[in-house]
């Protein structure tokens, strides 16, 4: 299968087609290495992901060359190099809490106790997008391993020059190259993880989330789905517009607009609505593309071509329909053989829009004004999607009342797009964002375990409801 340059637009990259049977092969030995993994213990596994993270460190540097030929832009490249650092060593401190050892307790019947273990699934699937290759790929794989599960990883096929630098990295510490393995390729090998594993952890849309939420079902197996998104920005008249535009420039264009959480709609109260506008356009007027130089410039290209397509139409959709193009691209340009989107802002937008309801993932600020909050609230609420969004206001309190009615899992409040910075924080994604348990915060670590309880009775006394009671 070959494999496109973002930036040049030349296929200049091959990956294997592998089979089914090789991935039921794959998981087969993971699963056999899996037992000892949990054997070992947490301390043990902590051991493992640390000496893995120090070689990681010490490969960082052609980690993100490939990182970076696979996305083409720099800057969150190594945002991502940086936070999945920082995650392992997050994760390895609440993994430390996390396993205390189980006490056996009094139950409410005297003479039986009762003693709660965990058990990890054994073999954990993750599927993952090609927004953010490295970061979306661990960020369930790391508690995974911590559980004492083995995973097998599949990244997007659009961004697979990573891989085999990281599998390199896995190789040098050989016990976890007993229990995690990176393989590339496309639906067909995602199909073939949901049909072996145990528990499936797909990041992806949410079209082929359902999808994947089918097939799990079939086989009756948990999948964990992080979907789509199309966040909204509520900014209140209060609000210090100087600090709303930033935050929100920042959370609408980071990775050119590529991520689920990025800001697609922007609801701004009428009496400060054209002060916000120019505030903001002359903020996104100043980001400059990368297409000359990958170091020089804020917004690289569009990373996958078919996404440059859908953002095109969302933009001649707009257009047509009466939309203003206050400052940025009418359609994404082609470069140097790489697809470009300027920072784009857009007025005169109504609600039934592709650019208001579908995810365009890219640099596009659609804004639109309300009258009341109530109003500001419906609007927001207007989308089948539900992973987060954020508010802008004069004080918490009043941003956090309007926060409160917003059907998402996350709120950022007088900033944009936090959970791409701050991972602590517990959420669900709500309606077709997704489904299944946190995978932020250190419950997080839970949905790769099974809880198993021992009851036991201590002493040899006849329980009062057998057979055997009941006749004396
Ligand atoms: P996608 O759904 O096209 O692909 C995601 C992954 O699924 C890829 O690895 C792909 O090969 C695999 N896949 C495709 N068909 C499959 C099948 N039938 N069975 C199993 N696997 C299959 O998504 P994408 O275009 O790579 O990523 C962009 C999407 O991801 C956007 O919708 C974005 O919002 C979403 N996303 C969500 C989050 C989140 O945390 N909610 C984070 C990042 C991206």
């Amino acid at each position: 299968m070959k494999i496109r340059n973002p930036r040049t637009g030349i296929y200049d990259f091959e990956i294997p087609d592998l089979s089914a049977d090789f991935v039921r092969n794959r998981c087969h030995t993971l699963r056999a290495g899996q037992k000892e993994w949990h054997k070992i213990g947490i301390h043990n596994r902590i051991g493992i992901l640390q000496e893995w993270k120090a070689v990681v460190l010490k490969h960082k540097d052609e980690l993100i060359e490939a990182l970076a030929t696979d996305t083409g832009r720099i800057w969150e490249t190594k945002l991502e190099a940086d936070i999945v650092a920082a995650s392992i060593d997050r994760w390895c401190t609440i993994a430390k809490d996390f396993f205390s050892p189980s006490i056996r307790k009094k139950s409410s019947i005297p003479f039986i106790q009762l003693q709660q273990e965990l058990e990890p699934f054994s073999v954990i699937g993750v599927i993952s997008p090609w927004n953010f290759p490295l970061l979306l790929s661990l960020i369930d794989t790391i508690p995974a391993l911590l559980a004492g599960c083995s995973v097998i990883v599949k990244p997007s096929e659009v961004t697979p020059r990573f891989i085999s630098v990281l599998q390199q990295t896995i190789d040098k510490v050989p016990d976890l190259a007993k229990v995690l393995s990176y393989i590339p390729g496309d639906g067909k090998v995602g199909e073939a993880l949901v049909n072996n594993c145990d528990l499936i952890c797909f990041t992806g849309s949410s079209a082929t989330g359902k999808k994947v939420y089918d097939a799990a079902s079939k086989r009756m197996i948990p999948v964990f789905l992080e979907l789509g998104g199309k966040d909204p920005a509520i900014v209140l008249a209060s609000a210090d517009l100087e600090l709303a535009a930033n935050s929100i420039l920042w959370g609408s264009t980071a990775n050119a607009g590529q991520s689920c959480l990025s800001i697609e709609r922007v609801y701004v109260q009428d009496t400060v609505f054209d002060n916000f506008v120019a505030l903001i356009s002359l903020k996104a007027k100043e980001l400059l593309l990368n297409a000359d130089n990958i170091n020089h410039g804020e917004v690289g290209p569009i990373i996958f071509e078919k996404q440059a397509t859908i953002i095109n139409e969302h933009l001649a959709d707009a257009i047509e329909q009466g939309a203003e193009i206050v400052t940025g691209s009418t359609q994404c340009e082609k470069i140097n053989g790489g697809f470009y989107c300027r920072p784009t802002v857009v007025t005169k937008v109504t609600h039934h829009m592709k650019l208001m309801q579908e995810e365009t993932f890219g640099p596009i600020i659609p804004i639109m004004p309300f009258h009341t909050t109530e109003e500001a609230i419906s609007l927001a609420n207007g989308t089948v999607y539900g992973l987060s969004g954020a508010v802008f206001a004069g004080t918490v309190e009043e941003a956090m009342k309007v926060g409160s009615q917003i059907e998402a899992g996350a709120i950022s409040i007088n900033d944009a797009a936090l959970t791409a910075i701050m991972h602590e924080g517990e959420k669900n994604a709500f309606k077709l964002s997704g489904i299944g348990g946190t995978r932020m915060g250190p419950s997080a670590i839970k949905r790769f375990m099974r809880q198993k309880v021992f009851i036991i009775k201590e002493q040899p006394i006849v329980s009062p409801w057998t057979v055997a009671r009941y006749r004396e």
